[in-house]
């Protein structure tokens, strides 16, 4: 199995090269070359666990890893999560279950594709005989997954940049207090756009990359994507075969890559009925679904902020296939999102829709599912609980715990969502190493603390 670029101009990776490399050299994102049809193993794998179905999945598109291997690294993977499940599938009532994809251990759903992310660089570490320098920058989920998918891993650094008092007060706590000394929380004054930018000039420079070793850490990577199809295939496999050719999955959707592993999974072949793309109030997807026209607007700080996003980087993946994978123009036409154009795509027949939730409608909504069906959601999920459809089963994909969202949660159901892991969060001492929002102050730091 290859992977080639949406944009057509880098030549065909592996799966192990696709996954170092992250982002392709030609600035697109990888896909496989062509996507399995799966469609005759699914019956087989219904009696699996959960690591033994990612195993098989992944077995498929990275075979250059033996499968003994990949039993290995799932079962590591999945073992640090807390539900024997894995993705439970919980039901609320005939008509709608929810995916609970934050049993991990930074309680959101990103552990999923980061868990395994991290085993993939130790073994890449392990083959190759290099120490590696992990670089990112967050507005929370990402980075906190990342760090616990590296954390205490031999031959790894992991250095994550967020911008000073604008993540969530649990997610710093998530990153600066894991009290292991290849770990780096850097918070750094201003936005995340500011973070991020650091991080693109520290790749900017080629020789500090083969220098340090150094790997983005981001959320375009092939792994995260594929990652993430296998709970899409879990959560159908589990529900009443009557409903699943149907049934809708409903995601909380930022930079469209949760939501596209569903599609693609649905294109090789899952029995599906249609996806809903649920937006907060930054709601470029929702826009784009309903009228076709996709143009960035100014972020505007949400309930639910891992979904507060300007461009949806995984949407170029989405457009490969719309635009009948024609990689001229999807060159084309990312050139010209990038530069703030408005976009027109023609309308076609297609198995997604969407919504948005403002933020008034997200702490109602969680006052509304608690009294529904005493269950609480977080206000990423609640995103989700809008204009559900009337002739079908929903699957809703709860994102985050909702004891990373405290006041919100507590405000709308009248109490204080707790967890263990949480509880313990609070009492130890936050360990951040801030800097200036400046390549030069962060590679500095970097070769500092890789004492080169
Ligand atoms: C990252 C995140 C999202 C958005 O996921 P995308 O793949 O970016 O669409 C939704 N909810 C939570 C809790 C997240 O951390």
């Amino acid at each position: 199995m290859f992977y080639i670029s949406t944009r057509g101009q880098t030549r065909p990776h592996s799966f192990t090269e696709a996954v170092e490399a992250g982002l392709a050299t030609d600035g697109g994102l990888f896909l496989p070359e062509k996507l399995p049809d799966l469609s005759g193993k699914l019956a087989g794998w219904a009696g699996l666990s959960y690591p033994e179905l990612a195993a098989e999945f992944f077995q498929i598109f990275a075979p250059e890893i033996p499968a003994e291997e990949w039993r290995a690294l799932t079962k590591e993977a999945y073992s640090r999560f807390d539900s024997p499940d894995v993705a439970p599938l919980k039901k609320l009532s005939d008509q709608t279950y929810v995916l609970e994809l934050w049993h991990g251990p930074t309680l959101a759903f990103k552990d999923f594709a980061l868990q395994l992310l991290g085993l993939l660089y130790k073994r890449q570490v392990k083959l190759k005989g290099q120490r590696l320098a992990v670089l990112g920058a967050t507005s929370g989920d990402t980075g906190s997954a990342a760090i616990h998918g590296c954390m205490g891993q031999d031959g790894i650094e992991i250095f994550i940049l967020y911008p000073t008092g604008r993540v969530a007060p649990l997610q710093e706590r998530q990153m600066a207090c894991t009290g292991a000394s290849n770990v780096f929380a850097i918070p750094v004054p201003g936005t995340f756009d500011d973070a991020q930018r650091v991080v693109k000039e520290c790749f900017g420079d080629a020789t500090f990359i083969s220098e340090v070793n150094l790997s983005a850490v981001n959320s375009i990577n092939i792994a995260r994507v594929l990652a993430q199809c296998v709970y899409y295939i879990w959560a159908s496999l589990k529900l009443p075969a009557e409903v699943r050719a149907t049934a809708e999955f409903v995601v909380p959707t930022g930079n469209f890559g949760n939501v596209l592993a569903g599609w693609l999974a649905q294109q090789m072949g899952l029995p599906c009925g249609s996806f809903r793309v649920a937006t907060n109030q930054n709601d470029i997807l929702y826009r784009f679904f309903e009228t076709g026209e996709y143009r960035q607007g100014d972020v505007s700080p949400s309930f639910a902020p891992s979904m507060d996003i300007q461009a949806a980087s995984n949407f170029e993946r989405y457009l490969y296939f719309m635009l009948g994978k024609d990689q001229n123009r999807v060159r084309e036409i990312m050139l010209r999102m990038k530069n703030g154009d408005k976009v027109t795509l023609p309308k076609t027949q297609s198995s997604l829709r969407a919504s948005r939730m403002d933020d008034a409608t997200i702490a109602q909504v969680i006052g509304q599912v608690w009294q529904d069906y005493q269950y609480v959601v977080d206000p990423h999920t609640a995103c989700a609980f809008t204009d559900m459809a009337k002739d079908r089963v929903s699957v809703v994909l709860s994102t985050a715990s909702p004891a990373k969202f405290p006041e919100v949660v507590q405000q709308a159901t009248g109490s204080e969502p707790l967890h263990p892991s949480l509880e313990t969060l609070k009492e130890k001492p936050l360990e951040t190493h801030p800097l200036e929002a400046t390549a030069q102050a962060v590679k500095a730091f970097i070769r500092e603390k890789l004492a080169l």
